[in-house]
């Protein structure tokens, strides 16, 4: 079984969500399966990284048609043990600021680039690959070319697209669809609006759809979490199916992290270093007893930082600190800085991107805040849980899927959840949390419930290579 793999992001290389990290995971357990043979990765070779700490070799170059003339594609190479790993490079994805930029319409000429190249390195190599399994909006086009351009290198390959974040539907690639001589589509059960757009091509073209847990999937469905295309996917309902992203254990992994005091759920008391050493760092007296309330996120609207702002104000009566770090929204940034200046000796913020802070966080943190207004699978709450930083989360998408709450059964929990994305709710939950770190013996059931929870890829992979096998036998 070959898999060509595509997505914006990957850790190590780049991350800046939970899609890195599922890129930078998945892969490897895929080709670790008995049944998986070769997977190779594909990722757009973002220009500001640097990447000179690993061995890239230039492979081949070739041309993707573009009707105003072809655009030059060169492939680096690079080997994590059995896996291959694409870099694709070219003017539409150089000089470019980050992974993302806030310019769709530049954005989307960089992923159509990067979606066609990928196929055209298929070709180039005579790879023919079963399956093209495409992340998100930024490989959605490779997904609907393969599908409307019928080229018989790839009649035997067939098509996966997995959900990580529906509203992004690539509004603002139209005109490079168009550009590269993609045209819009004629499925009539697509809303017009959204027949030129990458997401929606996508959904439409792919053999099978995944959403990240089977929570989104279902929520997806619906008109409040649909962003429009609701009635579409439920024509579409028997394709979709949801599978959980698992977690890189041994990454995320408290007993051998390299950049925290190591603890695992027998040396608990061990963990008190990390708070300690995080007190200090963030300017705040060392205090055991004080919670430490933590919030890593990108600081954008879904993740309700605005309802983390407004809770926390509402919560001056009880002793606790805060760090919020992440970057994103400035607007959301300012308000988080703000809110900091006001209460100096409570709340700090970091707000940037760092790879090794959230390590330190997720270790010396006591509860961690995810008050989304969607969330597709998230993260944060499994590498918090791994480490014994307590979710405090909405009940949506993964999160309710992955989070046992307190309130069902004290002795199976693992977190905190609450129904509405509301500062109300979100207030009382944390007071909850508040008053149950109070009990040390209860505060440490959820820990090791949550740190001996098993969120690897195992039976997420075994799903995944289960699809690929129903669409090879098709
Ligand atoms: P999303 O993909 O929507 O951003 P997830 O919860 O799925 O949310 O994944 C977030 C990932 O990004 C986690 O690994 C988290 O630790 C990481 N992360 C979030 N903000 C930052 C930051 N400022 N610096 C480093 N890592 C971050």
């Amino acid at each position: 079984m070959k898999i060509m793999f595509l997505a914006a992001e990957a850790a190590p290389f780049f991350k800046v969500g939970g899609l890195g990290d599922v890129a930078g995971s998945l892969p490897q357990s895929l080709l670790a399966h008995k049944d998986v043979d070769d997977v190779r990765l594909v990722l757009p070779l973002h220009s500001p990284y640097d990447l000179s700490s690993y061995e890239l070799e230039l492979i081949c170059e070739f041309s993707v048609i573009h009707p105003d003339g072809k655009v030059d594609a060169k492939v680096y190479q690079h080997n994590i043990d059995e896996l291959i790993v694409y870099f694709i490079d070219g003017e539409p994805v150089a000089n470019h600021p980050s992974v993302y930029t806030a310019d769709p319409a530049n954005d989307g000429n960089k992923y159509v680039f990067f979606s066609l190249a990928a196929l055209e390195l298929a070709k180039t190599l005579k790879w023919q690959p079963d399956i093209v399994h495409g992340n998100d909006w930024h490989a959605a086009p490779a997904v609907y070319a393969l599908k409307i351009q019928n080229d018989p290198f790839f009649k035997n390959t067939k098509t996966i697209i997995t959900v990580h974040n529906l509203p992004y539907l690539g509004k603002g690639a139209e005109g490079a669809l168009a550009a590269f001589g993609l045209p819009g589509s004629t499925d009539e059960t697509l809303p017009i609006w959204a027949r030129y757009m990458p997401l929606p091509l996508g959904l439409s073209a792919a053999d099978k759809i995944t959403a990240v847990s089977s929570g989104y999937a279902d929520e997806i469905l619906t008109q409040e979490y649909g962003s429009g295309l609701h009635e579409f996917l439920g024509v579409r309902k028997n394709q979709l199916s949801g599978i959980l992203n698992g977690l890189n254990m041994d990454y995320w992994d408290p007993k051998t992290d390299r950049q925290i005091h190591n603890y695992s759920t027998s040396t608990l008391d061990e963990r008190i270093e990390n708070k300690k050493k995080l007190q200090t760092e963030l300017g705040f007296g060392i205090n055991r007893q004080i919670p430490l309330i933590s919030v890593i996120s990108r600081m954008d609207h879904q993740k309700g930082i605005d309802l983390i702002i407004r809770a926390l104000r509402s919560l001056m009566d009880k002793s606790w600190r805060a760090v919020i770090h992440g970057s994103g929204d400035p607007e959301i940034e300012e308000r988080v800085r703000r809110l900091c200046r006001e209460f100096p000796d409570r709340i700090q913020a970091k707000l940037n991107y760092d790879d090794d802070l959230p390590h330190r966080i997720y270790a010396g943190s006591d509860m961690i805040l995810i008050p989304s207004r969607y969330e597709p699978c998230g993260m944060t709450q499994m590498i918090a849980m791994r480490y014994g930083c307590i979710p405090i989360a909405r009940a949506t998408g993964g999160l309710r899927d992955t989070i046992q709450d307190y309130g069902v059964d004290k002795n199976t929990a693992t977190g905190f959840l609450f129904e509405t994305a509301s500062a109300k709710e979100l207030s009382a939950r944390i007071r909850k949390g508040l008053g149950v770190y109070g009990d040390e013996e209860a505060w440490r059931r959820l820990q090791s419930n949550g740190m001996t929870q098993d969120f690897s890829w195992g039976d997420s992979t075994e799903k995944y290579v289960q699809l690929y096998k129903e669409l090879i036998t098709l």
